[in-house]
């Protein structure tokens, strides 16, 4: 039985942001092994550095509490943790809580679209750098195109209709299918978004080689579809364009490009229980020793979150041209 905490109905940073959406990674393992997300040789967490599945949940249930309406599910990939599908049974309709939604690689969709759709997931972004087999398998180093195009159409089957696919180009390996991928989100009638590259974690290319810029992939593809801008918000940093006549929607996430800081409503929850305040920057609060100490008195936990929104930053600072990531650690370990 937890004791009756003080709690505020609404998170507000320093700068007066309204944070009402936390980004969930509930694990920092994965099937796939992304050029651009990992290192090929990844040591991963041992579990009980992780946070269980119990206290996931009481995390989402304390930050709904406290105003959070958005919450996504995210890893590592969340479709591999054990047990996943309780967490999403536990918080899908919570009350309150006004969309829970993930973010995966497709690969497990094929099992689990059903009982995602069942247990309130309301949109899944599904990531998806290449349709050409060995090019997928190239980028993910291990991952079966098909097995995610399975996973994708399972996901439509089963009821989502706002799928998303999330990709990020990267120079000389992927860069020439922005065209062919906003034609099979089209084909698909989902949306699709492209995420310029970040400076996350230590990978073994160049990243200011790779990173494709969205300014470059906006202006290509204009010269290919019909698109106006669009004012869909998503309370994040995508730009949003309609292709005229369908219902896909093109986003642009463009940290380089474009600082999205000043209307930034979202905290991260890394798999190891860490607060992230931002995406780019190293200010955190560790939750996890507060879970574990007090197990059923949640103040502890409420004064460490509002001591987060005191130091949460005005934005990122990300430059590519540094030698060193912005950031040492991995978005699978953030949480993308
Ligand atoms: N495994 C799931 C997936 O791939 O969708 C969820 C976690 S993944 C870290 C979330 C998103 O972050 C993916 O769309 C991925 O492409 C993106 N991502 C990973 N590392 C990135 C980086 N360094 N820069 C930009 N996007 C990145
Ligand atoms: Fe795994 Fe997602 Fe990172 Fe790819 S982007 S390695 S699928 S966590």
């Amino acid at each position: 039985m937890q004791t009756t905490a003080t709690i505020p109905t609404q998170l507000i940073d320093q700068f007066g942001r309204r944070v009402d959406y936390i980004r969930l990674s509930i694990t920092d393992r994965c099937d796939f092994r992304c050029q651009y997300c990992m290192a090929e040789d990844m040591t991963f967490l041992p579990r009980d550095a992780v946070l269980s599945l119990e206290e996931c949940a009481r995390l989402v249930k304390l930050f709904v509490r406290m105003g959070v309406r958005k919450v996504r599910i995210t890893g590592g990939e969340p479709l591999v943790r054990k047990n996943a599908m309780w967490l999403f049974e536990e918080i899908g309709h919570l009350p309150g809580l006004d969309e829970c939604v993930l973010t995966t690689n497709g690969s497990q969709l094929d099992k689990y679209a059903t009982a995602l759709k069942t247990a309130g997931v309301k949109r899944i972004n599904i990531s998806i750098d290449s349709l050409q087999a060995d090019r997928f398998k190239t980028i993910t180093r291990v991952g079966e195109l098909s097995k995610v195009l399975t996973g994708l159409d399972a996901a439509r089957s089963a009821g989502f209709d706002n799928i998303k696919i999330n990709t990020v180009l990267m120079r000389g390996i992927n860069d020439d299918e922005a065209e062919a991928l906003v034609n099979f989100a089209i084909e698909k009638q989902v949306d699709i978004s492209f995420i310029e590259e970040m400076p996350l974690g230590a990978v073994e290319h160049d990243r200011e080689q790779s990173c494709v810029s969205n300014t470059e992939t906006l202006a290509l593809l204009k010269s290919k579809f019909s698109l106006t801008p669009s004012t869909h918000r998503t309370g994040g940093p995508a730009r949003y364009w309609q292709v005229n006549g369908q219902p896909t929607r093109i986003g642009f996430i463009s940290p380089h490009s474009h600082n999205f800081c000043e209307s930034c409503n979202r905290v991260r929850i890394t798999c190891q229980g860490e607060l992230f305040l931002c995406l780019g920057q190293d200010h955190q609060v560790n939750l996890l020793p507060l879970l574990r100490a007090h197990p059923d008195d949640d103040q502890p936990l409420v004064d460490a979150i509002l001591h987060g929104m005191r130091i949460k930053p005005q934005g990122h600072d990300f430059d590519l041209r540094r030698a060193a990531p912005a950031v040492v650690r991995f978005m699978s370990h953030t949480g993308g």
